[in-house]
């Protein structure tokens, strides 16, 4: 199916098999994400990104990253305003897991569109037959106790699922320590080890799946542990970016 088409197909399907369900955006019952929503959707015109962070209108030059963005590319699918932002909540906390699968379908949109523009090493920004593997930003111990579910695995196994990539399940999270008794360096330090990779990477390209970017930190912390186990490459896939 064209990925272009799998949004409606996805939410044609959920309206038609579970009742009752209220859209996302908008809060009408019907459908997870009614068409006036979808239709309505933020995305970013990946023409005009900035090829490196995925902020919006940085193609040329990039107000929001400044040569320290911590992945070779990054495609972002929409702003978080709206109906996105809302559909991050929903999954997360109000346990709406129907909304991963619908993730996946306008992260894969994204990153098929980004195919067409070029990284500011050359190649596309996204080029599926070079990817070894799908991996996610893991969610902290604490939130995966609190909700019962990783909500970036979820949709991480749904875009794998639509587009026949090989899921790579490889970061885990330790809890950070306490920082009270931390200064300021070794805040960061602390933090700066809370990720790491359970496989070797030698030699992989690897697609990395978060939420959310806003300052890239994440992203930074989970392309240190995956370089760290010999990764060669980490290009980044978002839902939203904040700017
Ligand atoms: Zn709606
Ligand atoms: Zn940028």
């Amino acid at each position: 199916m064209p990925i272009g088409a799998m949004l409606r197909a996805v939410g044609e399907s959920l309206a038609e098999t579970l009742w009752p369900t209220r859209c996302v955006g908008c809060d009408q019952p019907g459908e997870l994400l009614c068409d006036e929503c979808r239709a309505s959707l933020p995305w970013i015109e990946q023409r005009l990104a900035c090829p490196v962070c995925g902020a919006p209108f940085g193609f040329l030059t990039c107000t929001e990253c400044d040569g320290t963005w911590p992945v070779r590319a990054t495609v972002a699918a929409l702003g978080f305003h709206g109906a996105p932002a809302r559909m991050v909540t929903c999954l997360k906390d109000a346990h709406e897991l129907r909304l991963a699968p619908v993730m996946a379908a306008a992260m894969l949109t994204a990153l098929e569109e980004a195919s067409a523009w070029t990284a500011a090493d050359g190649r596309p920004r996204f080029d599926a037959r070079s990817v070894d593997g799908v991996c996610f930003v893991p969610a902290t111990a604490a939130a995966y106790a609190r909700r019962g579910f990783d909500h970036m695995e979820l949709v991480a196994r749904g875009l794998c699922a639509a587009s026949g990539l090989p899921l790579a399940d490889v970061l885990v999270r330790r809890p950070a320590r306490d920082q009270r008794d931390l200064g300021r360096e070794g805040r960061a330090e602390n933090l700066a080890g809370t990720m790491r990779a359970t496989e070797d990477l030698s030699g992989a390209s690897l697609l990395l799946l978060d939420d959310v970017a806003t300052t890239g930190s994440s992203l930074a912390e989970a392309a240190r542990a995956l370089r760290s186990r010999g990764a060669a490459s980490v290009t980044a896939c978002v839902l939203a970016r904040v700017w």
